[in-house]
């Protein structure tokens, strides 16, 4: 069976089920505690009627058996001669075969019928009077409709008030979770957009209840989060600005030296330096751009860009080090294939992407570009034929600083950066980036703006 998942439905069916349980309970004891009460009350009653009766007889002037039949409060008694024959009174049928016992008050059964019997011998008097039975008699099953009151009680009332209680208490339960559905909606939201400024809303007047005190925690939980991440990314900026400066000085000296260097060895050293420069130099670009995106949020500046323009900009950037791995650039776009879009930022986007297909194709191979229309969407492809990346390696390849473990070295120049610009720029023109890649084959990156 499925285990039921609902918070709410489990308290619900918990206390109704208990409700139930203590309602039995308590009918039952109260039915058979008032059950015996009116047993006892029959039996007082019948035990009252019959000695008064059998006082009258003890004075016989003051009336006979006639006597009896006028009051009302003899009405369950009858008397009979010393042979069981009926003289007066009230006559029962049913139990006119019980036979006459002196004693206490007795319970007879008689076809299934349930009466309180109590027989009183008057002995009579030789030559003077005859002797007679006294008898009180009552069914108890009267006194079972007594419980008729209780038997519309349990089937009607009782589950009618149980089903408003079951309904009222379900929804007071389901208000009271409200706010843990609201919790879960942010933090599926925090979890969609990698959006950090969500809050839980807390409903003004809000009853300052548990889960007003945990929206109350997670959000002052959720400022620090906001508040470290602000500080690591300010971090970020400041670090790579005050980077700037001397990696500059390093490179303009570093290509100074490699224009004066003399030997080979201190050609190959002054290279060096100037080729490490301008890795941390990009580097460093990178970490600046990300920080801009993050500071700056959805604000850009949009402007008509012609794709066929910026794709061959990109394509000539990247052509030196194509040549140098005899990798075939090619652009394929119609002429005037016109987006919005902040240019700079769109073309350090694309530029990425060439970059990586040559970084990461094979040698004498290619990397093509495309741009299309298709409805009112804009797609922009990057295809190569390069390494490709594995199943395992490709949801983590947007994570900044992720580099596949096969390309930690320096013949790639990897900083695990690109991509991360990549996806910011594209999320910042409300688009997506996909890809699609077969490690030994290639690798498609696609931009939908
Ligand atoms: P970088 O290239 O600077 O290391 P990226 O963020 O651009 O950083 O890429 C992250 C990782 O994704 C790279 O280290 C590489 O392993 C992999 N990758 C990116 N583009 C390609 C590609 N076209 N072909 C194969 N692997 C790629």
């Amino acid at each position: 069976m499925k285990k039921i998942s609902s918070v709410k439905i489990r308290i619900t069916i918990w206390y109704a089920a208990l409700m139930l349980v203590m309602i039995a309970v308590v009918l039952t004891s109260v039915g058979v505690f008032s059950y015996q009460l009116s047993i006892d009350n029959v039996e007082k009653d019948i035990i009252l009627q019959v000695t008064k009766v059998s006082e009258k007889f003890g004075k016989r002037d003051k009336g006979g058996p006639e006597s009896i039949d006028s009051g009302e409060e003899f009405k369950n008694v009858s008397v009979h001669a010393e042979n069981g024959d009926y003289i007066a009174g009230r006559y029962v049928y049913d139990i006119a075969g019980i036979e006459f016992k002196e004693g206490k008050a007795r319970r007879e059964t008689v076809d299934g019928k349930e009466y309180i019997v109590y027989d009183v011998l008057k002995r009579g008097a030789p030559d003077k009077h005859n002797g007679v039975w006294i008898r009180g008699a009552e069914s108890v099953n009267s006194t079972v409709l007594l419980g008729r009151s209780a038997v519309v009680v349990t089937l009607v009332i009782i589950p009618v008030i149980l089903c408003l209680t079951v309904l009222g208490g379900y929804l007071i339960t389901k208000k009271a979770f409200e706010p843990v559905n609201v919790i879960i909606k942010t933090a599926d939201k925090i979890a969609e957009n990698n959006d950090i400024k969500q809050r839980i809303k807390i409903a003004s007047g809000a009853r300052t209840d548990e889960l007003y005190a945990l929206s109350v925690t997670l959000n002052n939980m959720l400022d620090k989060i906001e508040g470290l991440i602000i500080k690591e990314k300010r971090f970020t900026s400041d670090a790579s600005h005050e980077l700037r400066t001397p990696i500059s000085v390093i490179l303009a000296e570093g290509e100074y030296l490699l224009d004066i260097a003399k030997g080979e060895k201190e050609k190959e050293l002054a290279k060096n330096i100037v080729d490490k420069a301008k890795q941390v130099s990009r580097l460093v670009s990178k970490l600046l751009l990300l920080a801009r995106i993050d500071r700056n949020g959805q604000k850009i500046s949009r402007e008509k860009v012609d794709l066929s323009v910026l794709l061959d900009i990109a394509a000539s950037e990247g052509a030196k080090k194509a040549d140098e791995k005899d990798i075939l650039v090619l652009t394929n776009v119609e002429e005037n294939t016109i987006i919005e879009a902040d240019e700079a930022l769109l073309l350090s986007a694309v530029s990425n992407l060439i970059d990586n297909g040559i970084k990461y194709g094979k040698r004498s191979g290619f990397v093509s570009v495309s741009a299309e229309k298709i409805g009112g969407k804009t797609e922009i492809t990057v295809r190569d034929n390069g390494i490709g990346i594995s199943e395992e390696n490709i949801g983590k390849i947007w994570d900044r600083f992720f580099r596949v473990d096969d390309v930690r070295n320096d013949e790639y120049e990897s900083a695990g950066l690109g991509l991360s610009v990549v996806k910011s720029i594209v999320e910042l023109h409300g688009g997506t980036v996909n890809v699609k890649s077969e490690p030994g084959e290639g690798t498609v990156f696609t931009i939908v703006l």
